[in-house]
């Protein structure tokens, strides 16, 4: 079966086409950061008005790439929320009238179980692709949470944070030492300069019972740090580097706790903060300790894409699920309300 999937939940424009026979065939994505990079954060109206202007172009690049034309397709997916509602209609339309036309079934897919899924869209050669039951981490921009996959589409929230997210917590973090939106990925590249155990910040909420986390605590110790330096480029390293090393910890101790808790050896790591080098080290050797595995898609499905949309929508789609006609979107979607789907056997 083959499964054109499409994401417009924020800022990224991700088109993909998963077949459940040979795997993922092609994937394009148009990332808007210089559109809202001028308003230090994303204004949902451009991102609408973007998705429009990007989404067919891509389509078309997709099924090029794929050696496909759209008769070829069998099922269309897309991200159904959660997310921003004008942005979550362009891909909505788009994919429930290419289904209409080309008579197939179209399925809105939770855009958290796009990332949560990701790790299991491409096979790992050494140790297979990893079964449920297992622990997601997911650390994207909007979420933190640790989630028990007892199966795939059976989902029980352990624990999450009770302020900011932990990519909001980088990009805030980034900010406020002056590197340009969306910081992230640069404060994590600047920490790679800093140099360990010069600042050191708080692990928050590890000294108590719990699985929840709060990250905005530490942004102010950051902010105070800075104000106090020379904010020279050398501080500025080290500061990343002691807030990278809290988040990297924080994350690590809580998910050994989570596996405990749901009695598992296999943590899967999903959203934009997974593509994070550190945290992917400290993860690994974690699990190993414990005898168990961690699995993580790989960079570029870290953060959002075509790719992880097709691949839900495949297993759903492949399992008989899909939506009615309606063009519909969930911009606030809880995942343990989601329904069971048996897993594809690899391709
Ligand atoms: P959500 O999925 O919750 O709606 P989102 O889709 O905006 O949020 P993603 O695209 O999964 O989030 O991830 C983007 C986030 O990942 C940003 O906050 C970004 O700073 C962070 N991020 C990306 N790369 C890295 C990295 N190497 N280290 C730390 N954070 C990173
Ligand atoms: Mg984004
Ligand atoms: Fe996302």
């Amino acid at each position: 079966m083959k499964v054109l999937g499409i994401e417009t939940s924020c800022d990224e424009t991700g088109v993909a086409v998963y077949d459940t026979d040979s795997g993922l065939r092609a994937h394009a994505l148009y990332s808007q950061i210089a559109l809202h990079a001028e308003y230090g954060g994303v204004v949902p109206e451009l991102a609408s008005r973007d998705h429009v202007r990007k989404l067919l172009p891509l389509v078309r690049e997709t099924l090029r790439e794929a050696g496909m034309t759209t008769s070829d397709l069998d099922g269309v997916a897309y991200t159904a929320g959660p997310g921003l509602v004008g942005a979550l209609l362009v891909g909505a339309g788009v994919a429930r009238s290419m289904a209409w036309a080309l008579d197939v079934p179209a399925i809105g897919v939770h855009h958290m179980e796009g990332h949560l899924l990701a790790p299991l869209l491409e096979d790992d050669p050494e140790r297979g692709r990893p079964e449920p039951p297992f622990v997601a981490l997911l650390v994207s921009g909007g979420h933190t949470q640790l989630v028990h996959v007892e199966a795939i589409g059976r989902y029980r929230l352990l624990g999450e944070t009770l302020d900011d997210a932990a990519g909001e917590a980088f990009d805030k973090t980034a900010k406020l030492m002056g590197l340009p939106y969306p910081g992230g990925p640069q404060l994590a590249a600047l920490a790679e300069q800093g140099r360990p155990g010069v600042f050191r910040f708080a692990r928050p909420m590890t000294d108590r019972p719990g699985l929840d986390f709060s990250f905005s605590g530490l942004k102010t110790q950051v902010l105070l740090a800075w104000k106090e330096s020379d904010r020279s480029d050398a501080v500025r390293a080290d500061i990343a580097r002691g807030f990278e090393d809290a988040v990297v910890e924080t994350l690590s101790i809580k998910c050994e706790r989570a596996l405990e808790a749901a009695g598992c050896d296999t943590l899967v790591v999903a959203g934009g903060v997974g593509a994070n080098k550190r945290l992917r080290a400290r993860l690994d050797e974690m699990t190993r300790k414990r005898g168990g595995r961690v699995s993580f898609p790989r960079p570029q499905f870290c953060t959002d894409n075509g790719a992880m949309i097709a691949y839900a929508g495949a297993l759903r789609l492949a399992a008989g699920q899909h939506g009615d006609l309606a063009v519909r979107v969930t911009p606030r979607w809880d995942m343990a309300s989601l329904s069971p789907v048996a897993p594809l056997r690899d391709p």
